[in-house]
């Protein structure tokens, strides 16, 4: 073994790499200087091995990382710093052999101290020449690197760890993207929400996650853009399961960038907040469902409210005015409180009516809006409420002429046809003041048809579809007061009956509203 090495060194040539250890140039004072460096330094094991591998000198560093002191180890050969199985395998030889070579060898490994304990080494031996190159011996550098592998491990295993934990998360979906939005990694979670196995989506770009519109839309790319600029993108929105269903996505892309600032990809985290969605539109619709039976609530309790002191007021002051009237000496003052309490009388019934309107708004969104059918002359009881408006028509300067050829028999709730009746022509007195009024009564292919026709403002026509809303008025409150919901009422109680209301106007010429109704006569239509 020995004499094979050095037939090999014997055959070197000095200059294949091997250096020189002298490096004085020969100056005493240096090489002195030298001597003690290495003898002092304590970081290092630095020692020199004679041809045949036997230790030749040894330094403080090495005794302190090997745990020998000098006088113990000199003369022995190194082999006994290698772990027995490295010993087994000629590793110390094979190493010299190699640093006869190349001049120089290099590694980390396992050595033993002089207990017997291991620690992690990284060693470089050199091959060192004379000035002939005639190789002398070798020198050896140990440093104990036990510390930073133990550290390394200890990375190594907590990424180990981190990378199980991510791998195994089931409620986040956590994958990576290459910097072109490609998919690079694939976890637990990723594969229970969006469907898809790691082999079936890994190297595909992320935009099949994306619905097409919003792939049309370029979506995508444009989320990569934001990431890569701004460090992350968040968003809810839909995103594609492997089959094709949607589902609601709480979504973060991070950016991940190195140190010298290339991009190298995209952290993806996603969560399916579909369930949470769902929960939380159901309570927003549950919100609004009860703040509108609130409401509606509110303007029943106050309409009845309102209309409780009203009934005995009118009573009162009705029959105030009867006392009055039928004094037979009435003088003067008397015939002024007369006319006082008429005017009162009428305010009160005004308001009566206003409330009753809102009354009957509320039942209808309630839901408690019934009809109570019974057989009735719809011309009959056009006749009788023109009859009784004739006063207000007086006074308006209107003519109210009805158009009835016959009797307009049908099944219907008397009082709300007369309240629709009274809707109708009350606001064409009240619009078309001055200027004739028809009331046209008729039957047509089996529906009954009423139609009153003014000659007054007319609606514009952006107006017009929008009348029969409640609240909606077409007019400024300064000419014409009104809440706007006589109409309203007039079409829930119409449709109510089956049928429909409709306008035609010309603004500045006059509207006619004409409403068709079944005639509610065949019960099974009903
Ligand atoms: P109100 O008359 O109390 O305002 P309505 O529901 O009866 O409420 O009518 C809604 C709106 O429709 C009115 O404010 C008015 O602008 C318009 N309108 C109703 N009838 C006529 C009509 N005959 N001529 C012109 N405009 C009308």
């Amino acid at each position: 073994m020995r004499s094979s090495l050095d037939d090999r060194l014997q055959s070197e040539s000095p200059d294949n790499g091997g250096i020189t250890y002298v490096s004085s140039h020969g100056n005493p004072d240096v090489d002195a200087q030298l001597r003690l460096l290495i003898d002092n330094v304590r970081d290092y094991a630095i020692l020199t091995l004679d041809l045949e591998g036997r230790v030749a000198s040894w330094n403080a560093g090495a005794e302190r990382i090997k745990g020998y002191r000098a006088e113990e180890i000199l003369g022995q050969h190194f082999s006994r710093f290698y772990p027995p199985e490295d010993v087994a395998r000629g590793k110390p030889q094979a190493e010299l052999e190699q640093v006869a070579r190349e001049g120089r060898f290099e590694e980390e490994g396992w050595r033993l101290r002089k207990d017997g304990s291991r620690f992690w080494a990284n060693v470089i031996i050199t091959a060192l020449r004379d000035g002939q190159g005639t190789l002398q011996g070798f020198g050896k550098v140990t440093r104990d690197f036990t510390e930073r592998k133990l550290a390394q491990e200890r990375l190594l295993q907590s990424e180990e760890r981190f990378r199980l934990l991510v791998e195994n998360i089931q409620d986040y979906a956590i994958y990576m993207l290459d910097p072109e939005g490609r998919v690079s990694t694939w976890n637990a979670g990723a594969e229970r929400i969006k469907n898809y196995r790691a082999e079936e989506v890994l190297g595909q770009y992320f935009g099949r996650f994306y619905p097409p519109e919003d792939v049309a839309r370029d979506k995508p790319q444009r989320a990569l853009r934001v990431a890569a600029e701004e460090g992350r993108f968040e968003e809810e929105a839909w995103r594609i399961r492997k089959d094709g269903s949607r589902f609601w996505a709480s979504v973060v892309i991070t950016a991940l960038y190195d140190p010298q600032g290339t991009l190298r990809g995209f952290a993806k985290v996603t969560r399916d907040f579909t369930q949470r969605k769902q929960t939380q539109e159901r309570r927003e619709v549950e919100m609004l469902r009860d703040a509108v039976l609130a409401r509606d609530e509110f303007l029943s309790v106050a309409s009845h409210e309102l209309k409780t002191p009203l009934t005995p007021l009118q009573l009162k002051l009705t029959s105030l005015l009867r006392a009055v009237e039928n004094h037979p000496e009435a003088t003067l003052p008397v015939v002024r409180l007369a006319r006082d309490l008429d005017v009162a009388r009428r305010q009160v019934r005004k308001l009566a009516d206003l409330i009753e309107d809102l009354l009957d708004v509320s039942r209808i969104s309630m839901g408690q809006l019934r009809l109570d059918r019974s057989p009735m002359d719809l011309t009959a009881l056009a006749r009788e409420v023109i009859s009784r408006y004739t006063p207000q028509a007086q006074q308006a300067g209107c003519t109210v002429e009805l158009e009835a050829p016959a009797p307009i028999p049908g099944n219907w709730d008397r009082a709300r046809m007369e309240q629709v009746l009274t809707n109708l022509i009350t606001n064409a007195l009240k619009y078309g003041a001055g200027k004739p009024i028809r009331v046209h009564v008729r039957m047509d292919s089996r529906l009954a048809l009423l139609t009153v026709q003014d000659e007054g403002i007319g609606i514009a026509p952006e107006h017009q579809p929008r009348v029969f809303e409640r609240f909606v008025r077409a007019v400024s409150e300064r000419n014409y007061g009104g809440l706007g919901l006589g109409l309203f009422i007039t079409q829930q109680i119409v449709e109510a009956h089956g049928g429909i209301v409709q306008v035609r106007s010309t603004l500045g010429q006059g509207s006619a509203f004409t409403v068709l109704l079944p005639q509610g006569l065949d019960t099974t239509l009903d």
